[in-house]
């Protein structure tokens, strides 16, 4: 258990960090952790998280009011908020624009079909949220739609967020989905991707249960067309009779 003024430290040392590793410009990006039932610590609004310190974060309760600190809270507090309600057991949220992971997010390409062991292991599916004007409840609804079941996902036409049981997981679960994306892009550039067979995933998952690892889902979201953990969101299947349904329902819509 880290006391206050270390878990500042930490929040300022990863804010330094994203900033070298340029996974923020300016004054992008913004970071915050539970305190405990009632409080937040969260980076200021309009500052560069390359260069705080500890008496520029803020704490606020968990409707986002402030309750310690000059400045004013993180304008994207809204969307960490959502995932404290969600997910009792993160305590870390990270959200910054790495740009491999924003190109795949700007392309509208979900990091979902299963392609590295350890990503599996780690990351889980990576999906993509729907659109949300930055700062807005819109924002946030998007993110609350998927967090329960994932640790990161790309936001569309803006970037990433990823969440832990403290801030440095959160943090190291940005450098992987960076790290991730820049493979993928790779693979892609390369000319062929070849996805993890739905067999080889489960044996996966079975690892993380053997370890006690406590997993976020591997399945792509039914929003993306699919349920399946490796053949990704193209790749539906069906029985004759459910085509056959499928093909009638559409025919009494039309024809009314
Ligand atoms: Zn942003």
């Amino acid at each position: 258990m880290y006391s206050l003024i270390e878990t500042k430290e930490m929040m300022v040392e990863i804010g330094r960090k994203l900033y070298e590793k340029e996974y923020i410009v300016a004054s992008e990006g913004n970071l915050s952790t539970r305190l405990d039932q009632w409080r937040v610590l969260t980076t200021p609004a309009g500052m560069c998280k390359g260069q705080l310190r500890a008496e520029d974060l803020v704490i606020t309760d968990l409707e986002g009011k402030r309750v310690e600190g000059k400045n004013k809270p993180s304008s994207e507090l809204l969307m960490h908020l959502v995932v404290y309600r969600e997910r009792p057991n993160v305590f870390g949220v990270v959200h910054a624009h790495p740009r491999t992971c924003t190109g795949f997010a700007v392309a509208g390409i979900p990091l979902d079909p299963a392609l590295m062991a350890e990503v599996v292991v780690t990351l889980g599916c990576v999906p993509l949220a729907e659109y949300g004007t930055p700062s807005t409840e819109e924002l946030a609804d998007a993110v609350g739609k998927y967090i329960r079941e994932y640790d990161a996902l790309l936001l569309s036409n803006h970037g990433a967020i990823t969440v832990g049981k403290d801030l440095l997981s959160a943090y190291y679960k940005m450098e992987t989905l960076e790290h991730y994306a820049q493979i993928n892009l790779i693979a892609r550039t390369l000319g062929r991707v070849q996805p993890i067979s739905t067999e080889n995933v489960e044996k996966l998952v079975a690892l993380r249960e053997k370890y006690g690892v406590e997993g976020p889902s591997v399945q792509c979201p039914v929003s993306h067309g699919g349920s399946c953990p490796a053949g990704g969101p193209e790749t539906v299947t069906m029985t004759r009779s459910q085509l056959a349904g499928l093909i009638e329902d559409a025919v009494r819509t039309i024809t009314g």
